[in-house]
């Protein structure tokens, strides 16, 4: 905890603080426009999406329950693919992904990135291009391979050599078509490891996806894949991790991969096509973050790799990058109703003031997971209250569900206000789960003052529908 007085609130005795970067706002009822998406706006106190209010949508669906706000999807899409034009830019699926949002990437000309067989159903369930998406994944089986390899996916992302040596086998009789090699990209560790604000460069990584460069590898895994027949050898892969806010990290990575696609080259004789570097460009959860625009990083990413081809007498490969929570994260919004508020008292006099919402930590892990910050705003009506500094607690049977670490509400939030959380379209939906049996929330899609459910609701039947008894 913070020992810095803060201007104002901390000033009472047994007052409690906040995080250092949290300041009370003049106003708690005010929304911080660049954590919500681009439709969100409060009209007489009340948090309207898509041109309709938050109350009208509790009343209609229910609450816990995801509000996607389409036309900021496709906008951030759109940025994305226009900043980088000259790359190809592939939304990673696993952020969120349903039908509808397969379809609205296609729409918006990105390819999709998919790590498991489930997200490849979804995509062949949308009528997703299968030429335009790619297939991640570090433990990829025999049967999952050959699906990707009948349903024509474009790119297969190798990860071990135990994967090549599946795929070898797999296309040993050749392609069916000429035109149908399996074309694979190789995932090497860079030795850059991004955290939000910095990056760590390290000769090796201690994890469990890629080749690494360092240790030859990486090399040994695009030899292996040039040699089998049916592969065509595209180029190497690193993702160096996620809420990345500036080029650094990227510029490290770039100059590796790069040196191993000259290496390949003098050593093998082979020029890679191609380079992907990752996903992983950050968002703003809080008033800590301050993400780049698509358009300057794409300058910086192009500059670097350009810099670094000319250094090495390559030619410049085929870029593709692979935002998803850049994308969808900003996208949508959780609205909850709240349960109860208690005060509790704290070693030293203050009280902390706990305001528990009728969902948690199976609707948004994250907080307790990674120890991540989010924000909140009362959603569904004016307050004339003063702020007060209060934590906002799921239902769950764990002391750490927790949604929102520290926000100041208005003093006066009650039980039946509406509470809406930004930022949750990553890694939310797609990471909820039924603990405590609970049944996940639908994903309700608003656009022009209309919505639809576009993933519903869970019903009880849903949650007993795998418990077959012991008959
Ligand atoms: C997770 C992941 C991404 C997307 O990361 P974001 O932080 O959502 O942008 C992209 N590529 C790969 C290989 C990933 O594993």
């Amino acid at each position: 905890m913070s020992t810095t007085h803060e201007a104002g609130w901390a000033h009472a005795p047994g007052a409690l603080r906040g995080p250092s970067w949290l300041r009370e706002p003049a106003d708690p009822n005010a929304l911080v426009p660049h954590l919500w998406s681009r439709t969100a706006r409060k009209v007489d106190g009340v948090l309207q999406v898509g041109g309709i209010p938050v109350t009208e949508l509790a009343a209609q669906h229910g609450t816990p329950a995801y509000v996607l706000d389409e036309d900021d999807f496709r906008a951030r899409a759109r940025a994305f693919r226009e900043a980088f034009s000259d790359f190809d830019v592939f939304y990673a699926g696993k952020a969120f992904l349903s039908t509808a949002v397969a379809r609205w990437v296609a729409e918006e000309g990105l390819h999709l990135d998919v790590c498991s067989a489930g997200e490849l159903l979804v995509a062949e369930r949308a009528g997703f291009d299968m030429a335009r998406v790619g297939y991640h994944g570090n433990n990829k089986s025999e049967a999952e391979l050959a699906r990707a390899v009948r349903l024509g996916v474009g790119r297969i992302i190798v990860d071990s050599f135990d994967e090549v040596e599946r795929l070898t086998r797999l296309t040993a009789e050749g392609p069916d078509r000429p035109d149908r090699l399996v074309r694979v990209m190789v995932r090497v560790t860079a030795g850059v490891e991004a955290h939000t604000h910095e990056y760590i460069a390290t000769a090796h990584e201690d994890q469990k996806f890629g080749f690494s460069i360092t240790s030859g590898d990486a090399l040994e895994a695009v030899r292996r894949v040039q040699e089998a027949p049916a592969l065509e050898l595209r180029g190497l892969h690193s993702h160096i991790g996620s809420q990345i806010f500036d080029s650094s990290g990227f510029e490290v990575a770039a100059r590796r991969v790069l040196a191993l696609h000259a290496r390949v080259r003098d050593e093998l004789g082979v020029v890679m096509p191609e380079t992907d570097l990752g996903g992983g460009f950050g968002i703003a959860y809080t008033t800590q973050d301050d993400p780049a625009e698509p358009a300057r990083l794409a300058a910086e990413m192009r500059a670097i790799v350009e810099h670094e081809c000319r250094a090495l007498g390559l030619d410049v490969p085929r870029l593709s990058i692979e935002p998803g929570r850049a994308i969808v994260g900003p996208s949508m919004c959780t609205i909850y109703t709240v349960g109860t508020v208690k005060e509790v008292a704290l070693d030293g006099g203050a009280r902390r003031t706990y305001v528990s919402v009728d969902g948690g930590m199976s609707d948004n892990i994250r907080t307790a997971l990674y120890d991540a910050d989010y924000s909140c705003t009362l959603a569904g009506r004016d307050s004339g209250a003063a702020g007060r500094l209060s934590r906002v607690v799921g239902k769950h049977c764990e002391a750490g569900d927790v949604v929102v670490k520290d926000e100041f509400l208005p003093a006066d939030v009650a039980p039946g206000d509406l509470l809406a959380v930004p930022a949750t379209g990553a890694y939310c939906r797609s990471l909820a789960s039924n603990y405590n049996h609970a049944l996940r929330p639908p994903v309700v899609a608003v656009r022009d003052g209309a919505s639809r459910v576009v993933v519903r609701r869970e019903t009880e039947e849903d949650l007993l529908a795998t418990d077959v008894g012991d008959e």
